[in-house]
């Protein structure tokens, strides 16, 4: 499920310790592997190093991209839909020259997911807006043009950890990764003015339907 619609299944993730602690799945980039599209980690750590340097946190690292592309490598983005689309056969993904990807995001995906079965990860932090890792926002189709389209939904790989039960949350859900810190280490407050990224006035301005995917995981719920 996504946690940012589901805060309940937060709360219900059993108390870490540190001899026991959370199995949390990462992007690779996250957590400061150089594996994004230009070999860097596009300055994304320190968004999430609170969390990562808990020592309830075991963290397991991966990049379904590197694994199945390599890095560097060309743009991949979505095309007709989002990640579960591209599992049903109903939507593709290419890079910036039209080459279809979409085998081998499928791939790393697949990679990605059972790593985290055999880890038994409780929880994934994974970043937005990727075409394997989105979970609130991703590109509609190439993003490296004039005026970049967006939609709601989820990327390839985080379309299989969500079938396979994992719950997600992304490095812009700020609010929910505030309530993660604050599982973490009980003196830690919250801000109340904390967002998650579908709560952002940009979020709510550029793209006000309702996430496609934020009942999966909550059976009878409306996903209006
Ligand atoms: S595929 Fe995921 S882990 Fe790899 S660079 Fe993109 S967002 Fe990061």
């Amino acid at each position: 499920m996504l946690l940012a619609y589901a805060p309940e299944a937060l709360a219900a993730l059993r108390p870490p310790t540190a001899e026991d602690p959370w199995r949390v799945l990462v992007s690779g980039c996250l957590a400061g592997w150089r594996c994004g599209v230009d070999g860097g980690d596009y300055g994304l750590p320190p968004t999430v190093a609170d969390i990562l340097a808990s020592p309830l946190v075991r963290a397991v690292p991966f990049c379904p991209e590197q694994h199945a592309l390599g890095t560097p490598r060309t743009m991949p983005d979505l095309w007709g839909g989002d990640g579960f689309d591209v599992l049903a056969g109903g939507a593709r993904v290419l890079d910036e020259h039209g080459a279809d990807l979409t085998a081998a995001m499928s791939s790393g995906a697949r990679a990605m997911r059972d790593l985290a079965v055999a880890s038994r990860v409780e929880l994934a932090l994974l970043t937005d807006m990727s075409a394997a890792c989105g979970s609130q926002v991703i590109s509609d189709e190439c993003r490296l043009v004039p005026v970049r389209k967006f939609q709601k939904g989820v990327g390839v790989a985080t379309a299989m950890l969500l079938e396979a039960g994992v719950p997600v949350v992304s490095q812009r859900d700020h609010k929910t990764l505030g309530a993660i810190r604050a599982r973490l280490d009980p003196s830690f407050v919250p801000g109340e003015d904390l967002r998650d990224h579908h709560e952002h006035p940009w979020t709510v301005e550029h793209l006000p339907a309702p996430h496609p995917r934020r009942s999966i995981g909550r059976p009878g719920r409306d996903p209006g």
